[in-house]
């Protein structure tokens, strides 16, 4: 696939009868932070008639110019930037310009070398709110999340065929998030053709069947492959449970890393069929592998009530908090399954806990896992910290960004 394309001008720009979202007094501070996201409390004033994901000018109270945006006209975020620049003119030449950033921006030294799976877009990230695109192989995954990429999204595609070549691009927008944009979920062929079947990928010298079509998110759990590359190297001789398994990431790691045995647990079938064939994808016989399908929360107390016990145990649990206002009830849950796992770890196990809620910062997540520790009876210290891949990068005017993050506890050794 080819990954840049040579970049072409920028036209003038044209500022006529475009509608514009005139913002509240003193509601233009986090545009000037560069903040991409304008409230529907921001706002005092809509300008003309612009559908859902059109262009709009979004200016201050004083009639300031302040960007240009995507109008979202059912979300509570009404405009989504996509410049603070007043000559760039959003159209195709923009577009390209952006896509091609995002695509050359990972040519980060490691990241390509032995994965040929990886997030070529990130959103708000990569100054192209509400896109994501991740590619596999020669596959490409969109997710269109927002009413402003619904907009363009044609376009979208066609660049994106254009600047990797890739021989197909799927599209995966069946995210429950396009609801609050008024958005009918949707996922189908966007370009090309659609793999038969599960796709192979490689992922730091590894292989996993990727089913691009049915498997979660876009197929794969991208975000955590340094992750699962740090368990490899850290489950030497250790007996591991490997809790919300998916498709295998993490236990074929620890395998691979030469754990002793490997116990995973998740509630669907489909997950731990396509775990299974995942280890005999890598040759990897199973002997000291065994599945157990359930509840983590009601696994996790039955192995406890049986004495069991693990060096190492990884809770990879899914969103439970995707908006702040869930926060509480998410914190109860991680709470819950933490203080379980550091009562099953072995003096000197290993915890590698995370959260994928945006709703739970970093701080809130070690303050959880830390009262679960003191609740458990456990004395444990915090080793590493643990994100999510640089392919995932996150804006330093877009915090909210950083939604994945994990840390590796150690119990006290006996
Ligand atoms: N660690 C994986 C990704 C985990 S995704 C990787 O690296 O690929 C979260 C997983 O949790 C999904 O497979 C989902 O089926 C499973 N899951 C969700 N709720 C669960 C529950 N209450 N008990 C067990 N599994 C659950």
């Amino acid at each position: 696939m080819r990954w840049i394309s040579s970049p072409r001008r920028v036209r003038k720009p044209v500022s006529s009868n475009i509608p514009a979202l005139k913002l509240k007094v003193g509601r233009e501070k986090s545009l000037l932070r560069r903040h991409p996201w304008v409230f529907s409390g921001a706002v005092a004033e809509i300008v003309g008639s612009p559908v859902n994901g059109a262009t709009v000018r979004v200016v201050s109270a004083s009639g300031e110019f302040l960007g240009w945006a995507a109008f979202s006209k059912y979300s509570q975020i009404s405009a989504r930037l996509w410049s603070w620049q007043e000559s760039d003119v959003v159209g195709n030449a923009f577009f390209r310009k952006r896509l091609s950033a995002a695509i050359a921006a990972r040519d980060i030294p490691g990241l390509k070398d032995d994965s040929n799976a990886l997030r070529l877009v990130h959103g708000e990230s990569d100054g192209l709110p509400g896109l994501v695109v991740d590619c596999y192989a020669e596959f490409l995954v969109v997710q269109s999340l927002s009413s402003g990429i619904e907009y363009w999204k044609e376009s979208l595609a066609d660049l994106l065929l254009e600047l990797t070549g890739a021989v197909g691009i799927y599209e995966r927008s069946d995210a429950d998030v396009r609801r609050l944009e008024g958005l009918e979920e949707h996922s189908g062929i966007l370009r090309g053709q659609a793999p038969v079947g599960p796709l192979q990928i490689n992922e730091n010298l590894l292989k996993y069947w990727v089913d691009i079509q049915t498997g979660h998110k876009t197929g794969f759990y991208l975000d955590q492959r340094d992750n699962r590359a740090r368990v490899r190297s850290l489950a030497s001789g250790r007996e591991v449970l490997d809790c919300f398994c998916y498709t295998g990431g993490f236990s074929i790691n620890a395998l691979e890393g030469g754990a002793t045995s490997v116990t995973a647990v998740d509630s669907s079938a489909e997950a731990l069929q396509v775990a299974r064939e995942n280890l005999a994808l890598n040759g990897i016989a199973g002997e000291n592998y065994s599945q157990i399908q359930g509840d983590v929360f009601q696994v996790l107390r039955s192995l406890r009530d049986g004495r069991r016990s693990f060096d190492m145990l990884i809770l990879d649990p899914p969103k439970f908090a995707p908006t702040a206002a869930q926060a509480q009830q998410a914190a109860r849950g991680y709470k819950d399954i933490n203080l379980l796992a550091f009562k099953l770890l072995r003096p000197g196990g290993l915890l590698v806990t995370f959260s994928c809620s945006g709703g739970v910062d970093a701080a809130l997540f070690q303050k959880i896992v830390a009262g679960a520790a003191l609740d458990a009876g456990v004395t444990a210290a915090i080793i590493e910290q643990l994100h999510q891949a640089p392919d995932h990068p996150i804006g330093l005017n877009f915090p909210e960004g950083a939604y994945l993050k994990g840390l590796i506890c150690q119990v006290e050794p006996g």
